[in-house]
């Protein structure tokens, strides 16, 4: 609940304004309970009405998507894009296309997006975009049609210094590509820094496609290392989804030491005591877009189970949740502890439910929220927008090395933060807190409140 009345009036107006958007008013409220902590000590806020403009977007774009199936049968989608905070730097952040989105959705995702970008300490605002359009069992001329649709309205709202959209889920180096043959086309200007994620054949950094998997990896290391003296060597983890995230979050751990045992996609989860074999789970996935169940029928000793939600009743020492928003509920967090983890760190983004993240804490668990954990995405994204501006690439080492820097670097600057507003330790507060506290000062700096 909020102490302050400042922040209660100001919640209080954001539910009025949009009572239906519960996943944009439950990232708001989580927020808002961090900065609590500093309001009463900033009257400047309120007198500049700091917070009402913090939580409303600069802009929201909706436009019709019309496409044409193999069929030769026209379909109409909607598409949208979240211009969240410009403070910072040009608007930045994914797009998604699953049948779930809905404004809500994209306004929690956009708000999430600001604090994330502030963390990584690079010069991006915050946005979020997407779509109702379901890629999946579309066949490649059908995802091309509609992607060069979707951007033939989204082409006139971005540039590489205005707004720079991605990938995110739905969204991968294919449908990035297609997006962005299609502003080349219609600007007809080779501008690289308008999309990140591109193919590396035109303009994409190395180690992109690896970055939030390996990001959420090095900062959940440098958490075990500094507030547990401990490490991934010799640990048992369970990632949830196997997509862009999960795949490379699965990699990463096993590099450092971890043992990987279960994985899943929306259908359900598989089970591997011995180890996750990734190159099967690749091969799937990214091979062919199948079903996380053929893994089990390819290889002996591991099993598939229905339903999603049932991977968290395997127990692990950490715990990374990389599918969507909201898996882990209050009865899966009590599987996690039960299960003995002593770490959960977010890949996805808010997997998490507010009640699922109390016990965790009440449990003594190491949390890393999702905008400090998988920052490693879009602080690569800015790396690939460095070497555009270039025209010049690094090496995957170079590229590698810089996100490793920035994901210890986010680490210590949300510990501190959670140190200086004496709660040590509550990251999820020292993530809102760091991350909200440069924003408003580019904010109050160029006179935008
Ligand atoms: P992908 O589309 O590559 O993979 C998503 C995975 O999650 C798939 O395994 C998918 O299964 C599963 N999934 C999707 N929806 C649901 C659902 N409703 N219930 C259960 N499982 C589901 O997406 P990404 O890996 O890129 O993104 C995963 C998460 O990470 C998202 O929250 C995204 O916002 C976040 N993220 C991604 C970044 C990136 O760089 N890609 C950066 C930062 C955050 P199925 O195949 O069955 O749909």
């Amino acid at each position: 609940m909020l102490k302050s009345e400042y922040l209660q009036r100001v919640y209080t107006q954001v539910i009025k304004r949009d009572p239906d958007q519960k996943e944009f008013l439950q990232a708001v409220l989580e927020v808002l309970e961090s900065l609590d902590a500093i309001v009463e000590a900033h009257s400047e806020y309120e007198a500049n009405g700091v917070i009402e403009s913090f939580v409303e977007p600069e802009r929201i774009i909706t436009f019709r998507v019309p496409w044409t199936d193999d069929q030769g049968q026209v379909h109409v989608n909607r598409g949208y894009r979240i211009q969240f905070n410009s403070a910072i730097g040009p608007y930045k952040g994914g797009l998604r296309f699953h049948p779930s989105v809905n404004l809500s959705i994209l306004k929690f995702l956009g708000f999430e997006q600001v604090l994330k970008n502030s963390l990584t300490g690079l010069p991006i605002g915050g946005a979020k975009g997407g779509s109702d359009f379901d890629p999946k069992g579309k066949s490649d001329r059908e995802v091309m049609r509609f992607c060069q649709s979707f951007m033939t309205e989204l082409y006139r709202h971005i540039g590489q210094f205005t707004d720079v959209p991605a990938g995110d889920i739905g969204v991968g180096g294919r449908e990035i590509g297609y997006l962005y043959g299609q502003y080349r086309r219609l600007r007809n200007t080779s501008e690289a820094g308008v999309l990140t994620g591109k193919g590396l054949a035109y303009g994409g950094s190395l180690a992109r496609t690896e970055a939030t998997g390996y990001g959420l990896c090095y900062l959940t290391q440098e958490m075990l290392k500094c507030m547990k003296n401990d490490s991934f060597s010799g640990k048992t983890v369970v990632v949830s989804g196997s997509g862009n995230v999960a795949i490379f979050a699965c990699q990463k751990a096993t590099e450092l030491g971890g043992k990987v045992v279960a994985m899943s996609d929306s259908n359900g989860y598989i089970h591997d005591p011995k180890g996750i074999q990734l190159d099967v789970v690749k091969d799937i996935k990214l091979g062919h877009r199948g079903r996380i169940k053929e893994y089990a029928e390819r290889v002996p000793g591991s099993t598939y189970t229905d339903g999603f939600r049932g991977i968290w009743t395997i127990p692990c020492d950490i715990a990374l949740p990389c599918a969507t928003q909201n898996e882990i509920d209050q009865e899966a967090a009590e599987n996690i502890v039960k299960g003995g983890a002593m770490a959960v760190a977010e890949g996805a983004n808010m997997p998490t439910l507010p009640e699922a993240i109390q016990i965790f804490q009440k449990a003594g668990m190491l949390f890393a929220p999702a905008k400090a954990a998988n920052a490693g995405g879009v602080a690569t994204s800015a790396l690939e927008m460095s070497q555009n501006s270039m025209r010049y690439g690094w090496t995957f080492q170079e590229v590698d090395a810089k996100l490793q820097q920035i994901m210890v670097n986010i680490f210590h600057n949300i510990y501190n933060a959670s140190v200086e507003c004496g709660v040590t330790g509550d990251l999820v507060v020292g993530a809102n807190i760091a991350g909200f506290k440069k924003v408003v000062e580019a904010m109050m700096a160029q006179g935008l409140v």
